[in-house]
């Protein structure tokens, strides 16, 4: 019996160590959706830009598509017009932070302000509750984590860029796009680059071929979903810096 006791406290202090660092509580960053269906969120950051995002729109109206803007709560304010825009035509508009300042960056005060402020900004306008936040440049830490989740949203990043923001062609953006996208997939693009809205037939016509389905994020994370396994749990090791 001894020697069973010992064991079990063995086996108990060997489950402790390799448990790892302690994860934080009900804090979440997602960078997919479910891989058991074949749909893919397409995402844009930064704007609302008043040269480019009017044709992005019209272009994702021809093609039949829902996707997802993270708007900058500064930007949006001075448009306020295409940010109601975005949503009656039935795409999800999400925080990207209101001065698009890196994260890491900010005192907890500061981040405190940026989140608030854009979401007053964006929910002022659509009167929609903003669930999903994306981090400039995709940069954020613990504290980020934390300060998003009390804010009642969700860290959203991605598993797919585009590097469309590096001044690549149309058939670049396209072929790394296509080639990369699996279910549940989150691909990162940009409102205001041209060679995205060029690009953009040809990514849709191809994913479809390989028969994907576009959602957006409060399609891919419904109440439901939101609980689903796929969620990862933010630790330290989890973050990325780019
Ligand atoms: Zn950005």
């Amino acid at each position: 019996m001894a020697f069973l006791r010992s064991l079990a406290l063995l086996l108990l202090y060997a489950v402790l160590i390799f448990a790892g660092p302690p994860r934080l509580e009900g804090a979440t960053v997602l960078a997919s959706g479910s891989s058991l269906v074949r749909t893919v969120a397409i995402t844009f950051d930064d704007g609302p830009h008043d040269k480019l995002t009017p044709p992005l729109l019209d272009m994702l109206d021809t093609l039949g598509v829902k996707a997802s803007f993270f708007l900058v709560g500064s930007m949006a304010e001075k448009n306020p017009r295409l940010v109601r825009e975005i949503r009656s035509r039935g795409h999800t508009v999400a925080n990207h932070s209101h001065t698009h300042r890196s994260c890491l960056s900010l005192s907890t005060e500061e981040l405190e302000e940026e989140l608030r402020k854009c979401s007053a900004v964006l929910e002022g306008i659509t009167s929609v509750p903003v669930r999903f936040f994306r981090p400039p440049g995709g940069k954020y830490d613990r504290k980020t984590v934390e300060r998003v989740r009390k804010n009642g949203m969700k860290l959203v990043l991605w598993d797919i860029n585009s590097r469309d923001y590096t001044g690549v062609s149309p058939s670049f953006i396209t072929n790394r796009t296509v080639r990369r996208a699996v279910p549940g997939s989150i691909l990162l693009f940009h409102s205001g680059v041209k060679a995205t809205i060029d690009a953009l037939p040809e990514i849709i016509g191809r994913l479809r071929k390989n028969g994907f389905e576009f959602v957006t994020l409060d399609e891919m994370f419904s109440a439901y979903m939101a609980n689903a396994p796929f969620l990862l749990t933010a630790e330290e090791s989890t973050f990325i810096i780019m």
